[in-house]
């Protein structure tokens, strides 16, 4: 049986403004009627859900709606439930939260900000989570450096499972900053090698394109995350499938994933003529994410 991940994009919203941001900002989030049709829709269609990610810009912004969506589908949709967020306002109560529900938690560290990695940790330490916990280090065209110094302290909490995420999808990488990227990126490699076993793992596959049933705000599904981008906007009518309020059980059995996946690589041309670096930024990530990203294992 086809499984899908489904990623909910809470909000639009940010506590952060960062110069490299690539995704489309503003005060969106659900109505009250779109926060029922998405419960509707995963209760509906559990047996067919693999993950539930509460994306956004930050969800914890929008964290009632969160709570409302769980309480409602936890009964269907146990066990499953993932945050991505850069924890700036997370609290105890949040955290509590996160303990009892999330299945696994990805900290954005977002180099132009601080991440306070001490209130992090002690909130992990705090309540002994036994969850997937991962760190993305976010790698901005302006900072590469700051990736090795994020990586370092990381390594200094004894945290081993991060991800390294150069910030895909917009204009800025040119050949200068790719070079530095790469010398960063080996420089972290030979960091993992000289001091902390190492085990090669399957690679970061789709490294730019998440094929997961992506919600907006606009409360209808695309085919993956990236139409939030700038870069990829344009394209986004392309990548619809449904409106949230009217799919069924009987779509999910019936959509012809390979259109999807087809469209993706012919999207994928215009993008990379619209950014002229962009095409070299993946091949330098995939190169290199075999060896880096995702790592599952636990160490
Ligand atoms: S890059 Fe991420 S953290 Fe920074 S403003 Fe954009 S959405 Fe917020």
């Amino acid at each position: 049986m086809i499984k899908k991940d489904i990623i909910i994009n809470m909000t639009r919203r940010c506590n952060y403004n960062c110069s490299y941001c690539n995704v489309i900002k503003d005060n969106s989030v659900f109505s009250k009627q779109n926060i029922e049709d998405i419960v509707n829709f995963l209760k509906f269609n559990s047996q067919y859900i693999n993950t539930v990610k509460f994306f956004g810009w930050e969800p914890i912004l929008v964290f009632d709606d969160i709570k409302h969506i769980i309480e409602n589908t936890k009964d269907e949709i146990w066990n499953k439930f993932v945050i991505v967020t850069n924890a700036k306002i997370l609290n105890d109560e949040i955290w509590e939260y996160f303990s009892k529900y999330f299945e696994t938690i990805f900290f954005s560290i977002d180099t132009e900000n601080d991440f306070n990695y001490e209130k992090v940790i002690n909130f992990i330490n705090q309540f002994s989570l036994n969850h997937k916990l991962y760190f993305n280090i976010v790698i901005n065209p302006w900072e590469e450096n700051n990736s090795l110094e994020q990586f370092t302290i990381l390594k200094e909490y004894w945290i081993n499972k991060y991800n390294i995420l150069p910030v895909y999808y917009t204009k800025e990488w040119n050949k200068k900053n790719l070079l530095a990227l790469s010398e960063n990126i080996k420089n972290i490699l030979n960091f993992n090698l000289d001091y902390y076993w190492f085990q090669q793992n399957e690679g970061y596959v789709s490294s730019l394109i998440n094929e997961s049933f992506f919600i907006d705000t606009d409360s209808k599904i695309y085919y993956s995350d990236i139409v939030s981008t700038y870069l990829w906007n344009p394209y986004k009518r392309h990548l619809f499938i449904w409106d949230i309020a009217e799919s069924n059980l009987n779509d999910f059995i019936n959509l012809d994933f390979w259109k999807y996946k087809k469209i993706i690589k012919v999207l994928e041309n215009f993008v990379y003529n619209k950014s002229e670096w962009q095409k070299e930024l993946h091949e330098i990530m995939d190169y290199f994410s075999v060896y880096l990203n995702n790592n599952w294992n636990d160490f």
